[in-house]
Order: C-alpha cells, then structure tokens, then sequence
C-alpha cells in the first residue's frame, strides 16, 4: 500500500510509535523515527530490518530546528517525504491541587507544540509537491478530559483543533491531516498506571481489553495511504467502544 513511500515517525523508539514504524514499513514504506531515545531508538532500527528500510535521527519535538533535522535526514535517506506521523508523547499526571506549572508546561509543549512544529514543518515540504498525509495521535483523554490529566486533556483536545484548523489550510495543496485518538493500549507509558486506574479503565471498555499498538498503527497506515483519500480532518478513535 505505501510502497516506495518516505515517512517519519516522531517517538517512534518504542510504543505506539514504534508500531506505527512496522507498520508503515510491512507496507513497503521507508521510515526515519525522531526520538530523545537514542538508545532505544536505535536498536527500534535494527528491528525493522536496518538502514535500507529505517533510520534515526535525534529529535525533541519542542525544537523546531531539530524537526527540521529529522526532515532533512529523510528526505537524503528515503526521498521526498510522504508521510509525517506526530507521535511523541510523555504523561506527567497529578491532580490541579498537585500538578506543578513545569508539568503543564512539559505535556504542553512537546504534545502540542511538537505537534504544531511538526505539522508546519512537513507542509512547508508537502506543498511543493502538493501531496502528502499528516497524521496527529491525540487521545480519548482530548475527548473527555481524564482526572489526574488537565495538562495531557489540554495538549490532546488542542491537537484536534490544531488537525482541523491545519486541515482546511492545506487541502487545497492536497496534504490531508487527520487524528486518531487511542483509548487504552499496552505501552511503556501505561505499563507503570496503578492497578486501581487500571481496573477502572477495563471497566468503561465494551470490547473488555485493552488495545494493542498495533492496532493502532493499522489506523495510522489507512490514514497514511491513499485507502483514505478523501478524508481530512477526520479525528478516529481506536478505543475498544471506550466513550464512543
Ligand atoms: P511511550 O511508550 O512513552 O513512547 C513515547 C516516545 O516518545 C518515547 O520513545 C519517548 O522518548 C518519546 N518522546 C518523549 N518526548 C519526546 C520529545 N520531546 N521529542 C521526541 N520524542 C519524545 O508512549 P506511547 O504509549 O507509545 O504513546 C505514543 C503516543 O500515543 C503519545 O502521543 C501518547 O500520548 C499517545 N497515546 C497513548 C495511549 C496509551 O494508552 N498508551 C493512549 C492514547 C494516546 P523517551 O522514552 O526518551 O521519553
């Protein structure tokens, strides 16, 4: 489906990131992840088949400049890119009365402000070839606000505004941005949750599990590919039934 297509992944080291780069590349695409990572990162490219099909590139998505980096390394390694997937993401949770203005601002910036720079950053090389498909994963938590998460609630609404508003500029140049918003997937970043917010979550779910990344990523690559060629500013949730 994505054969002969360049793509970037931010945060793509581990995680929903990570699947996502499977993905892309299982359907023939060529992927360079940007991530703080290095470590992880690196060993993320030798498990999708070395640097004939991946590769790195430092990244902090609040750096403008180093988005630019990570664009410039695809396009030398894979060509023009076709593809640009704002993924990176960290949780710092606590409650309004706990929650320290560092924590707001960290969630903030590198959800919504990485996401803005990523997103100004491919359009700006997308519309000179007037293709290209811009993926965002906000988060049900953008949705329906989580208590414990006015920061992530905050970054991840305001990535559907920023899809949609980016949405309308763009489709005239035929770059498509849309969202996905997963609900609760197996993840380093779920991984250390509390059994009793757990157990609370598994109980809002129809389906009665929690999601993989991979089928998260399967969404991602229908929104990458020409599978959806008509849809912008579309927000998917992938959630298992969780507040649909
Ligand atoms: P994860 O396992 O923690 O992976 C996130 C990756 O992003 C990590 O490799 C992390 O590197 C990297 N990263 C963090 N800050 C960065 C920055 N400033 N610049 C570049 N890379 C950075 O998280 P995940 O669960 O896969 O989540 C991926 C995305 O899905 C996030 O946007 C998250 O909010 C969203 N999401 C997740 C879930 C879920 O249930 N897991 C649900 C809804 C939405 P370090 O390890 O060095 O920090």
């Amino acid at each position: 489906m994505l054969s002969g297509r360049s793509a970037v992944v931010t945060g793509g080291a581990q995680g929903i990131g990570l699947a996502i780069a499977r993905a892309l590349v299982a359907q023939g695409a060529r992927v360079v992840i940007g991530d703080l990572n290095e470590a992880v990162a690196r060993q993320a490219v030798e498990d999708l088949g070395g640097d004939s099909f991946a590769r790195f590139s430092l990244c902090d998505v609040r750096d403008g400049a180093m988005v630019e980096r990570l664009l410039d390394t695809a396009e030398e390694a894979f060509g023009p890119v076709d593809i640009f997937v704002n993924n990176a993401g960290l949780t710092r949770d606590a409650t309004l009365r706990k929650m320290s203005e560092e924590d707001f601002d960290a969630v903030v910036d590198v959800h919504l402000k990485g996401t803005w720079n990523g997103v100004r950053a491919a359009a700006a090389r997308m519309r000179e070839r007037k293709a290209g498909s811009i993926v965002n994963i906000s988060s049900m938590a953008g949705k329906v606000g989580n208590i414990g998460q006015t920061n992530y609630s905050a970054a991840k609404a305001g990535i559907v505004g920023l899809t949609k508003a980016a949405a309308k500029e763009l489709a005239y140049r035929g770059i498509r941005v849309n969202a996905v918003q997963p609900g609760f997937i197996a993840t380093p970043m779920t991984e250390t949750m509390p059994e009793h917010v757990k157990q609370q979550k598994m109980a809002e779910i129809p389906m009665n599990r929690v999601g993989t990344a991979a089928e998260v990523a399967n969404v991602v690559v229908f929104l990458a590919s020409d599978m959806s060629s008509y849809m912008t500013g579309a927000v998917l949730e992938v959630a298992g039934g969780r507040f649909m």
